[in-house]
C-alpha cells in the first residue's frame, strides 16, 4: 500500500474508541487521523489502485456525511472502500480510475474538524476496520511511518543522473522538459528497472 502522503505519515488521532474532540464524550473514531511527516507535503494520494465512488461535499447538516467535508471515496481493487476526508480540494471525479500514489486531493480541514489533517477511513463489507496495520503504523498518537528506503534511493539516483533536480524537500524534472528529455528519462528508468 502507498502512503497517503509521499513524505510519510504521523498519527494525530488513532482508530477506535476516543473522547470526541468537540464534546469530550466517548465515541468511536471510524478512521485514523494523519498528517504528513514533512510540513507542506499537502498532496493526498491514493493508497491502492481503484475507482472513485464519490468525490463531493455534503452540506446538509442532517446528513452525518457532512462531517467529512470535502471527501473522496475509492473502491479499491482489494475490495475495500477507502475514505479521504476534510480535504481542502478534490482532484478526482466520480467514476475516475486511479492508480496507487495518484494525487486525489489536497489536505484540509473542511467539515467537522479541529485542524488540518486527513481522516483516513477503510471499510470492509461496510464496516470500518483499523487502517493502521494496512499502512504499517502503530495505532497511537504520534506514531510515524516513513516511506520505504527505495524512494530516497531512486530520487538520489535520478538527481545524480541529471534527470531530476532539487533537494529532499522537493524534486522537479530538469527544465525545460522536452519530449526528447522525457523519452531519455523513461528509457533510463526502464533500463534501471530491468537491472533490479
Ligand atoms: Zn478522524
Amino acid at each position: 500500500m502507498t502512503l497517503p502522503f509521499e513524505s510519510g505519515v504521523r498519527v494525530t488521532s488513532p482508530f477506535g474508541m476516543r473522547p470526541d474532540p468537540f464534546t469530550g464524550a466517548s465515541s468511536v473514531h471510524g478512521g485514523i487521523d494523519l498528517v504528513p511527516l514533512r510540513e507542506g507535503d499537502l498532496t493526498v494520494r491514493a493508497a491502492v489502485p481503484g475507482s472513485v465512488v464519490q468525490s463531493r461535499m455534503v452540506t446538509d447538516p442532517m446528513n452525518r456525511t457532512s462531517e467529512w467535508g470535502n471527501y473522496v471515496s475509492l473502491f479499491g481493487d482489494d475490495g475495500r472502500v477507502y475514505y479521504y476526508c476534510h480535504l481542502a480540494s478534490r482532484a478526482v471525479s466520480q467514476g475516475d480510475r486511479v492508480e496507487a500514489g495518484q494525487p486525489i486531493g489536497i489536505e484540509g480541514r473542511t467539515g467537522r474538524s479541529t485542524g488540518v489533517h486527513l481522516h483516513f477511513e477503510v471499510r470492509q463489507d461496510g464496516v470500518p476496520v483499523d487502517p493502521s496495520p494496512l499502512i504499517g503504523v502503530e495505532n497511537v498518537p504520534g506514531a510515524e511511518k516513513s516511506p520505504p528506503a527505495w524512494y530516497d534511493e531512486a530520487a538520489r539516483w535520478a538527481v545524480r543522473e541529471g534527470i531530476l533536480r532539487g533537494t529532499d524537500d522537493g524534486l522537479a524534472l530538469d527544465e525545460p522538459c522536452t519530449r526528447g528529455m522525457m523519452v531519455v528519462f523513461l528509457h533510463r528508468l526502464w533500463k534501471k528497472l530491468r537491472q533490479t
